[in-house]
């Protein structure tokens, strides 16, 4: 699919929208035809990020995070992030950023699904 090119989940249509930054959720365009959030719309899939296994230092690992968390709100669907975070710094690093970023409203949600991996929820649950 087009980096601009969004399908609105709801009427089929494809819009022409550049995507926009997950910190500006707030500002997400419409589908021009039904009023539909583009971005927001969740498909209820699971997108699944391993930032922790390739021997990356923690700056490294938030830079993957940061990317992976931008894909998944520009480029699909999906209900849920899934980061593979490992046991170590780079999860404490994670989880710290994860409830800074719920507070500001970016993410909806996170838990921990087990020692080495969190789900975020970036997108509310289909209706
Ligand atoms: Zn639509």
């Amino acid at each position: 699919m087009k980096a601009n090119v969004r399908e609105c989940l709801y009427c089929g249509l494809l819009n022409t929208q550049p995507p926009g930054d997950i910190a500006d959720r707030h500002l997400e365009p419409l589908c021009v035809k039904c009023d539909s959030p583009l971005w927001g719309q969740s498909d209820g899939s699971t997108v699944t990020v391993d930032i922790a296994h390739q021997h990356e230092t923690v700056p490294q690992a938030l830079v993957k995070f940061s990317d992976a968390l931008q894909r998944s709100w520009r480029y699909t669907h999906a209900e849920h992030l899934r980061l593979i975070v490992g046991g170590g710094l780079i999860r404490d690093a994670v989880l710290g950023e994860l409830f800074f970023l719920q507070s500001k409203g970016t993410i909806l949600d996170c838990i921990e699904e087990n020692r080495g991996a969190v789900l975020v929820r970036i997108r509310a649950p289909l209706q």
